[in-house]
């Protein structure tokens, strides 16, 4: 009974976590950098997403692994295509609040197969602009899985 217990008391612990607790530094380029620029960053970077920002910092793009690879399966000049061309823009860009929970993260990327979700503050509705604060992503979730059932 008791380590039933202890269990559910842990799990539940992990559900009710915080994004703002575990979110992780966002690997960010300029909507125009160029596909080669984003793969070079991609590999530098060691992460499997990069999120493109407009001039005034914005969140404008998502650009996954998938998009770097079809991209790169033309024949196209990598070092001459933006990235705003190839990624997923706003507002199909599925995002995530500071104060919304670890559960509903993962909720979001198991609804929508996705790996990540960029951690943002709306900074005006209409205009559906967003700042960038981190990223969670399926890593995150493990992580603090672990952290926490180990404990
Ligand atoms: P991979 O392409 O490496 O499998 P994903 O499963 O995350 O990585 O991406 C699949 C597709 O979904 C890509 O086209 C990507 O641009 C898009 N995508 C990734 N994350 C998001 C997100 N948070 N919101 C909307 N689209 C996304």
């Amino acid at each position: 009974f008791n380590d039933n217990y202890e269990v559910k008391r842990q799990a539940e612990k992990f559900l009710h976590q915080k994004v703002t607790d575990y979110k992780a530094h966002p690997i960010v380029v300029e909507k125009s950098t160029p596909v080669y620029d984003a793969i070079v960053q991609l590999f530098l970077e060691d992460v499997g997403t990069l999120y493109a920002v407009d001039s005034e910092g914005h969140l404008a793009g998502v650009i996954s692994r998938k998009d770097l690879l079809r991209a790169s399966l033309g024949n196209r000049n990598l070092q001459e295509l933006p990235v705003s061309v190839i990624m997923t823009r706003m507002p199909n860009i599925i995002t995530i609040n500071s104060e919304e929970t670890l559960l509903e993260a993962a909720k979001k990327m198991i609804q929508n197969h996705i790996d990540s979700l960029p951690v943002v503050k709306e900074v005006d509705q209409q205009k559906n602009t967003y700042l960038l604060l981190g990223r969670i992503t399926k890593t995150t979730i493990t992580r603090a899985y672990l952290e926490i059932m180990e404990k």
